[in-house]
């Protein structure tokens, strides 16, 4: 695809220069919006490719405006806030966010999450996208509608739990999952003891799809977030 569009949604004036600076140094497009309302209007009207949306802005909700996008745009967002904000997080992604980014970042994490985000894009947008029945990364292969996966092409022997959660993750490979969504998923509900389940079928899956469960290829972890399936290096 061309170099992607990005709104920008930030109403501190340090941290947009920053922002837009890194994005031109880079020779991506954007648009800026202060407010939250100017936000609403130019993601309707300009139909950006990516949206970097601060949380903490001085006339909306940041998760207010994610639902408003998502009624009628799946366009990735990134939101962009404190470290002491991780309740803020969490409710951004529930709400449709795609990733985050904590507040002070640097140059390179913001552009190393706006890749990941544009690979997804052109994954979504290409033809082995989602609703592919075989998905590949790296050495993963999953075969959907064989229902089994494999890994260096062999047989990856998953209990069904571990099989769902693979599936989940690897649908939405560049997007964090909460602990809540990925629950509400796979069990259909969250309470504390599904998350507490949820960390066991983690750890015996990465033993069987990560070469060094300790510093996985594939599945990320977002301590008190979630975590997220990554496309492999080659
Ligand atoms: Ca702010």
């Amino acid at each position: 695809m061309n170099k992607p569009t990005i709104l920008v949604v930030e109403d501190d004036t340090p941290v947009r220069n920053l922002i837009t600076t890194t994005l031109k140094t880079h020779e991506y497009k954007y648009l800026t919006a202060p407010k939250g309302s100017d936000a609403i209007l130019l993601a309707s009207s300009h139909n950006p490719d990516v949206v970097f949306l601060d949380l903490g802005l001085p006339d909306m909700d940041g998760v207010d405006i994610i639902r408003q996008i998502r009624s009628w745009s799946n366009m990735p967002i990134i939101v962009i806030s404190a470290r002491s904000e991780d309740e803020d997080k969490i409710q951004a992604l529930d709400a449709g966010a795609d990733d985050y980014l904590t507040k002070p970042f640097s140059v390179e994490e913001l552009l190393a999450r706006l890749r990941v985000t544009v690979r997804r894009l052109s994954l979504m947008n290409s033809d082995n996208g989602a609703d592919s029945s075989v998905y590949t990364n790296g050495k993963l292969k999953i075969d959907y509608s064989a229902g089994c996966a494999f890994l260096d092409e062999e047989e990856m022997k998953l209990t069904p739990i571990e099989y769902k959660l693979l599936c989940l993750l690897a649908k939405n490979t560049g997007k964090v999952l909460t602990h809540t969504y990925i629950t509400q998923n796979i069990w259909g509900r969250s309470w504390d003891n599904d998350i507490a389940s949820l960390r066991v079928f983690m750890v015996t899956l990465r033993k069987k799809l990560e070469a060094i469960p300790g510093s996985p290829q594939y599945i990320q972890t977002h301590i008190g977030i979630g975590y997220r399936m990554v496309k492999a290096e080659p």
